[in-house]
């Protein structure tokens, strides 16, 4: 028995071993227990300065992953076609020359553009993707760019670039000081919190509480965390804009702001709320005006209050507007950048400051088809089926996908499904044969996350509490498998030689793929300059830095180190606001408005093939108040029809109070098919994709998908 910390775990191993979760933006800690070599428990490390020896029933699953037979773990080739194909295994060289090959002779033959990528939500969890699959990618020199953030945080992103200087500077609510919690469009009890790395979640709402602290929740569903708050109001769904301009209309009506110095155009903020009176909001969301202005008079006059929005608010049509209206919100009651309100996270890889992520910025190129802008170099994922389908100059001829699952993932995925089998060539980077992957020509496997490095670059940003952890593999990499960061760096340098590239720039290319991940942390902690790769190799624990500090106005990243107030692009949504909160967030006659959510046991669109996860009751039914049912004579349980302007599904529903009436709500991420894909137990899991039903054309103005508040109807079948 012993406790191993830096090499990977001899085989035969028996004792314990320091790892990491990756599977959600909390990055828990774990303690593995791991006799003769295989693992026989995972608990929580107590040690662990941010999770403080929480685990969610994810991350056990980490080895179920680690030993699922249907993983992959060498490159396959598929055979045939659809429901027939076949997956054939070849080797490592020969999947390179194959992938290069094809991707060469589409940039040679239709440029680079008619390469596409698509990133799923998994490489913001790999230190691999971060420091080898970017350069991979720009590599690539396509801007036929997409990923999983504009079905998700982009309007964070598109905000804080405009007010704060970049796209990753977000304020994170200092949870474990605040006495006013307010959340709209958010359930961190399921998901431990999302650009608010917040472990353990549960039990900080009680110290909260016991503090005699409040959390005020508004969501079209009585969600696992309005169920713990102190306070829950339902609002329709689409119309939280209208809330969030109510009470920066009230501030100012009431006299109730106190901007700090370093802003801009505050009296700019008042007119343009000024005709956004709480009367007009309940009209529009169904939360009482009387509510809200007294919501607003308490978070005002509180010790310490923080305002957060997250996925339910960035997914809607007005997502940019909710993200500005919430950072102005904490602006004008003095909680921006003090203890106990929001502030900038300062972690010991300082990815904002030191540019390793760009600031961002707009409209340097636009989609072909659509012609809506880029940000930050990304197209609308909702835009991806036409760039592939539409003919043209430009056409997507080619896909690259790297851990994503667009299919179950996009809007009106379905749709995407059919694009994709339109392709001249696509390869995917992945673990598993999936929905999308299924119809690659070569899926490429990296590593499973025990059996690598891990530090996490994006998540300490994000943290309620400043820390740095490293943590090395767990187990080593067997010798035919390939690290993620590995795979990235044999495809570009194989694309460029394909190019034509010469020797001198081949072997640049080398050089910089060279490095390991360990290796670039390590450098990047010495120059930070607040701990070193030395010091956190000693405690795999992780390295307490401290509380959230204010760092105000130095932290900021716009060139006079001020905050504007009243950004161009988000206030000039705002007559798009005004115009659709008096009609057509609510919906048709017979319509309903349809919302997402999310399940603790799940992992977005994954993992839904680990037994452990799946058991219990089901889960993927759609939710419907029982007002809604007895109106339409659907019996609780029934299978139902749900149609909307993009597509029709069947599925069970369930009648439940925790819904406002006119709103119905499916799980985000199911509608596995098991023909296809090697998910064994994928047979367990029933349900439908929401995203057979959500639109692509409805997008926010940051060019999000707008997946929430999507009409649809509901018939009995
Ligand atoms: S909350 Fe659960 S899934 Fe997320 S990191 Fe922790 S153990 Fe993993």
């Amino acid at each position: 028995m012993g406790l191993l910390t830096e090499a990977p775990v001899p085989p035969g191993f028996t004792g314990t071993r320091i790892g990491v979760c990756n599977l959600c933006e909390a990055i828990c800690g774990i303690e593995l227990t791991i006799a003769d070599g295989q693992v026989t428990g995972i608990r929580g490390n107590d040690a662990d300065p941010l999770s403080r020896g929480y685990i969610c029933p994810k991350g056990v699953s980490m080895a179920d992953v680690y030993t699922d037979p249907d993983r992959l773990r060498r490159p396959v080739r598929r055979v045939g076609e659809g429901d027939d194909a076949t997956w054939e295994e070849l080797g490592w060289d020969e999947a390179y020359d194959l992938v290069a090959e094809r991707l060469a002779a589409t940039i040679t033959e239709h440029g680079a553009d008619a390469v596409g990528v698509y990133l799923g939500n998994p490489n913001a969890h790999s230190v691999g993707f971060a420091t080898h699959g970017v350069p991979f990618v720009k590599s690539l020199r396509t801007r036929s760019r997409f990923s999983a953030s504009t079905v998700d945080q982009i309007p964070h992103q598109f905000v804080g670039w405009q007010m704060f200087g970049h796209q990753l500077l977000l304020p994170v609510p200092d949870l474990d000081r605040t006495s006013f919690f307010l959340v709209l469009g958010a359930n961190p009890m399921a998901s431990n919190g999302s650009l608010m790395t917040v472990p353990d979640f549960p039990q900080r709402v009680r110290d909260l509480k016991a503090r005699g602290g409040r959390m005020v929740v508004l969501d079209p569903r009585r969600t696992e965390t309005a169920k713990v708050a102190t306070e829950h109001h339902f609002v329709r769904p689409g119309s939280d804009a209208a809330v969030l301009l109510a009470m920066l209309h009230v501030l100012f009506d009431e006299g109730l702001t106190t901007p700090p110095a370093y802003v801009d155009h505050a009296d700019q903020v008042r007119d343009l709320v000024a005709d956004f009176t709480p009367e007009r909001a309940e009209l529009a969301s169904g939360v009482p005006a009387d509510a809200i202005r007294a919501l607003t008079r308490d978070f005002a006059a509180a010790d310490g209050a923080a305002a957060y929005g997250r996925m339910g608010l960035s997914t809607q049509g007005f997502g940019s507007v909710c993200q500005w209206a919430i950072n102005v919100l904490n602006l004008l009651t003095g909680n921006f950048d003090r203890e106990g309100g929001v502030l900038f996270p300062e972690p010991a890889v300082d990815t904002v400051g030191r540019r390793i992520v760009g600031p961002g910025h707009h409209d340097v190129w636009r989609s072909r088809v659509r012609q809506i802008p880029e940000f930050a170099g990304e197209l609308p994922a909702a835009t991806m089926r036409e760039e592939i389908e539409t003919p043209g100059d430009g056409r997507i001829r080619s896909m690259v996908t790297i851990a994503g699952n667009p299919v179950l993932s996009t809007p009106d995925g379905r749709g995407l499904a059919e694009a994709l089998d339109g392709l001249d060539f696509m390869v995917s980077v992945d673990i598993y044969v999936n929905e999308t992957t299924r119809h690659a020509d070569v899926i490429l496997p990296p590593t499973s996350a025990l059996e690598r490095d891990q530090y996490d670059l994006i998540f300490h940003g994000f943290a309620v509490r400043n820390t740095a952890r490293f943590t090395p593999a767990v187990f080593a990499k067997p010798d035919d498998a390939r690290h993620d960061w590995e795979i990235f760096g044999s495809l570009a340098e194989r694309v460029q030689c394909r190019l034509g590239a010469g020797l001198k720039d081949r072997l640049t290319t080398r050089a910089r793929f060279a490095p390991s991940p360990a290796t670039i942390i390590t450098g990047l902690l010495k120059t930070g300059g607040r701990t070193t790769m030395r010091a956190l190799r000693k405690q795999p624990e992780g390295v307490d830095l401290g509380p959230l500090r204010p760092t105000m106005p130095e932290r900021l990243q716009t060139s006079d180190k001020r905050i504007d107030l009243a950004p161009e692009l988000v206030v000039g949504d705002l007559e798009r606001v005004r115009a659709a909160l008096d009609g057509t967030t609510q919906p048709g006659p017979g319509e309903l408005l349809l919302i997402g959510r999310r399940h603790q046991r799940d992992c977005n669109s994954w993992l839904h093939n680990t037994q452990r996860l799946t058991r219990g009751k089901p889960r993927h039914h759609l939710l419907m108040h029982p007002e809604d049912l007895a109106e339409r004579g659907i019996a609780d349980g029934a299978v139902v029809r749900v149609t909307s302007r993009v597509g029709t599904v069947d599925v069970e529903v369930s009648g439940v109070e925790d819904m406002m009436p006119g709103v119905v709500s499916l799980p985000h991420g199911y509608g596995h098919q098991v023909a296809g894909t090697r998910m064994r137990h994928a047979a367990t899991v029933e349900g439908v994709s929401i995203n057979d039903l959500t639109d692509p054309d409805r997008l926010d103005v940051s060019g999000n998908a707008a997946l929430n508040g999507v009409p649809v109807t509901v018939q009995p079948v």
